[in-house]
């Protein structure tokens, strides 16, 4: 546990199968032993029901103004995926290192992890906070608690680096999402006399055609400055999959989908869940119109608020002193990042890795994306002990 390299660690944060579907309480477990034994003492907050835990701790003086280094522990799912080794079985080929999760994201966390020998040998002024989440994968649902227990128990930290891969850019924006499940109840009749039933598959086309017509707004407006750097620069509304009916000639008593919003940073993902609750009202009452049993049920599944770009942020400027990287990266999917802001840490994504091998088979990282993050560490580490 004394000496372990960030590729030691990774090697068997690899091992531990955490797809979010499945406890990640054996890496927690194995994360505190190794924390413990350089003398650092890690805190759980657990989910619900107990099976998960985010883990968090601190290193150097309980004093405001450090710097957290943000991760998940989740991966995502490889059933279906053509894997050419074990993926939760760490293998390095040709200077890449193969495994369920080596880029998204625990090559960061080993990266994390293995700074925290040097943090405690180095005199740091300000604290070097990890932060371990859950659920990452299914909406950034674990992280929240976390970050609420780590305000009330730790000084507060002024920046948040989230190290989602990103070719240790520095990524300063990303768009947020919500998924909003929508259940609707018809009324089902023969369709001959449909105008006696609610067919609730084509009220549902009502709100499909919602998005269309969202979509089609958002095209054609100009967009804003900062949400000119996204694609597309527009706030997009989405539905994957639809479930509805049982025969050709009966009006449809179920349907459901699931509404995906992804929102740019100048637009809140709470205006756009109202917009469309809104929506879903006005269909509402059309079918209860025509029967009183009819309705329309909707359930958050995630809410997941953008990162955005702050000017003159001390995350950004922290990242850039550390990568040398100086232009301007925005990104199109959701990070606990945006969480972090929202709880008043200045915040940007900064990681090792590229985002197109994640949640690929034969995911992988490359070695020397390691060693940088080393080099990265080190000078945080540096920063941290400077006045
Ligand atoms: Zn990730």
């Amino acid at each position: 546990m004394q000496n372990l390299t960030a590729l030691d660690i990774l090697a068997k944060l690899v091992s531990f199968p955490t797809v979010s579907t499945a406890s990640n309480l054996a890496l927690v477990d194995w994360v505190e032993d190794y924390l413990a034994a350089h003398g650092v003492r890690a805190h759980r907050v657990f989910n619900d029901d107990g099976t998960k835990a985010a883990l968090y701790a601190s290193v150097g003086p309980q004093v405001e103004g450090g710097v957290v280094l943000s991760g998940h522990t989740d991966v995502v799912p490889v059933e279906g995926q053509p894997w050419d080794s074990d993926p939760f079985d760490l293998v390095e080929k040709d200077g890449r290192l193969y495994g369920r999760g080596t880029c998204d994201m625990k090559g960061f966390d080993a990266i994390a992890l293995a700074a925290v020998p040097k943090a405690l040998k180095a005199p740091l002024k300000r604290p070097l906070q990890i932060a371990l989440s859950y659920d990452e994968e299914l909406g950034c649902l674990g992280a929240p608690r976390m970050i609420a227990e780590m305000a009330k128990t730790l000084p507060k930290a002024s920046v948040a680096l989230i190290g989602e891969p990103s070719n240790w850019k520095v990524v300063n924006g990303h768009k947020g999402g919500i998924g909003i499940a929508t259940q609707l109840r018809g009324h089902e009749v023969h369709s001959s006399i449909l105008h006696k039933g609610v067919n609730a598959v084509m009220e549902a086309a009502k709100l499909v055609d919602w998005a269309n017509r969202a979509n089609a707004a958002g095209r054609a407006a100009e967009p804003g400055p900062i949400d000119a750097l996204f694609d597309p620069p527009w706030t997009t509304a989405h539905v994957g999959t639809i479930q509805g009916g049982t025969a050709d000639n009966i009006t449809a008593r179920d349907c459901r989908f699931v509404m995906g919003l992804r929102c740019i940073p100048s637009e809140s993902v709470e205006d756009w869940r109202a917009r469309y609750l809104d929506e879903v009202a006005r269909v509402e009452a059309e079918m209860r119109a025509i029967h009183s049993d009819a309705r329309i049920d909707t359930d958050v599944r995630f809410d997941v608020p953008g990162l955005v770009p702050e000017p003159e942020g001390e995350a950004e400027a922290l990242a850039r002193r550390l990568t040398g990287d100086n232009a301007t990266h925005v990104v199109s999917y959701a990070t606990e990042a945006g969480q972090f802001q929202q709880a008043g840490y200045s915040s940007v994504i900064v990681g090792p890795g590229n985002i197109a091998q994640a949640h690929q088979p034969n995911e992988w990282l490359a070695a020397s994306e390691l060693e940088a993050g080393e080099a990265f560490t080190d000078k945080l580490i540096d920063h941290l002990t400077a006045d």
